[in-house]
């Protein structure tokens, strides 16, 4: 899979993709992070990207030209597999059956806003949706872009190596009964200050501990998520 990000901050990116399996899987060849900078897009000495709000009103709106004439010289003809995703607060919330969507695609390309946002043309009439991380406002789309692309490319075949490892993760829907929390881990020293690790993961009967991880992961999304099985959203 081949994720674009179009930023005005392409010097961010140097780190969030520098480690564990995402830096894994680009080596592999697996995926492709491709940072392009929106500035390459202006015309003027200034490489101006921003313009004030009609209608006045606090800070900048960053213009359409620069972010229409870079999407289409990416892809000039583009494909239904070629999405175009607009970080924005006001976007439908990430989660990770977006993501298990996100990855069928087979390419993607992340606009991230700055200032008080981008020209709502670039909604309208570019993107193919608007997402959100969250219910806050950060100051731009970069932490949101790393943020999906981080979800999406573990979600990628051989990315995690043994493809069976998103399949016990936390809101992975497996459709048997999935969509909860992941179950609680332990590791050793088997007792840690008097605190001991459940016995039963250690005496290697794999149906015991199967039953154990089963039970363990819905009374601990009952107790901290119970909104994914149904129950009422939790308080902060
Ligand atoms: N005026 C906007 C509002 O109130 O909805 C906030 C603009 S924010 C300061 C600048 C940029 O950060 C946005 O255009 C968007 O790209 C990004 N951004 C902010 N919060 C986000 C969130 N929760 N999820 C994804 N992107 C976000």
């Amino acid at each position: 899979m081949i994720f674009h990000v179009l930023t005005i901050f392409p010097e961010f990116f140097e780190g969030p993709f520098a480690h564990g399996v995402v830096k894994r899987g680009r080596e592999a060849g697996l995926l492709d992070i491709r940072i392009h900078n929106l500035r390459d897009w202006t015309s003027d000495a200034h490489r101006t990207v921003d313009d004030r709000p009609f209608g006045g009103g606090e800070g900048m709106v960053l213009k359409p030209e620069p972010v229409f004439q870079a999407v289409e010289s990416i892809w000039p003809e583009r494909r239904s597999d070629q999405k175009v995703a607009l970080l924005s607060a006001q976007g439908r919330l990430f989660d990770q059956a977006m993501a298990n969507r996100l990855s069928r695609d087979a390419e993607i390309l992340l606009i991230c806003g700055r200032y008080e946002g981008v020209d709502e043309r670039v909604a309208e009439h570019l993107a193919d949706k608007e997402i959100s991380i969250g219910n806050y406002v950060l100051s731009g789309g970069e932490l949101a872009a790393a943020v999906v692309i981080d979800a999406v490319a573990r979600l990628l075949p051989g990315v995690l190596g043994n493809d069976n490892s998103t399949a016990f993760e936390s809101f992975q829907d497996t459709g048997h009964g999935g969509g909860l929390l992941d179950c609680p881990h332990w590791t050793r020293p088997a007792e840690f200050r008097g605190w001991k690790a459940p016995e039963v993961l250690l005496n290697g009967n794999h149906e015991e501990i199967r039953r154990f991880r089963q039970r363990a992961a819905r009374e601990k999304t009952i107790r901290l998520r119970p909104d994914l099985v149904g129950g009422q959203e939790p308080g902060t």
